[in-house]
């Protein structure tokens, strides 16, 4: 069973690339943001506590998303594995998601980190939003925020992973199926 964390900061491909990852592997992909937004369009309870944290380009709480993601898992109990997708991003996040994985008899194989830099970045989300129509890819003060968090809360999970030689970085620019390609050979060498 292989349990990947897809890492990376917005607009880096992670979830581009986990449909190529998930059909290779035949895992079940969980993104919390579009779980988020699927929420969000359904006017749940969920939905409208998330939205006005995402609009800003915040965090939407851990005790929320925590429980979230564990409902997600929970739907599919055969799964040979999961993509998780924009979670974990805190590092009490990280701690609940192996908790709750040791609970199953299972834990997280690998994290691969997409590694673009920030001006890319900005591009990509500009151009997406203008395609996607989200709020949060269209504003240049809430995607600067959006990296304010991931620098301040969710990096701190590289050295999470990397103490427990579980963390792998490769370059996110070039052909989408090259970086493919590199993130393969990263699984293959490390299952
Ligand atoms: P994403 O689609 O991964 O870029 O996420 C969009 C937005 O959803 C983020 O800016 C957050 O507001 C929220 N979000 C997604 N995943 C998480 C998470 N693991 N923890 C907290 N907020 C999240």
């Amino acid at each position: 069973m292989i349990n990947l964390i897809l890492f990376g900061k917005p607009g880096s491909g992670k979830g581009t690339q986990a449909e190529f990852v998930k059909k290779k592997y035949d895992l079940i992909h969980i993104s919390t943001g579009d779980v988020f937004r699927y929420n969000i369009s359904k006017q749940t309870e969920l939905g409208i506590l998330a939205k006005s944290y995402m609009e800003k380009g915040e965090l939407v709480p851990d005790g929320v998303t925590i429980q979230m993601l564990e409902a997600e898992v929970n739907k599919t109990p055969n799964a040979g594995g999961f993509i998780f997708d924009g979670f974990p991003r805190t590092t009490h996040q990280a701690e609940m998601l192996d908790k709750f994985l040791i609970n199953k008899k299972l834990s997280i194989s690998m994290t691969i980190a997409l590694e673009v830099d920030e001006k890319i970045l900005t591009d990509r989300l500009i151009s997406r939003g203008k395609d996607s129509g989200r709020v949060d890819d269209q504003d240049r003060s809430k995607i600067k925020n959006r990296f304010e968090q991931y620098n301040k809360k969710t990096s701190t999970l590289i050295n999470y992973y990397r103490s427990q030689d579980k963390f792998f970085e490769i370059e996110g620019t070039g052909e989408i199926s090259e970086i493919s390609e590199r993130i393969f050979n990263v699984i293959d060498s490390n299952i």
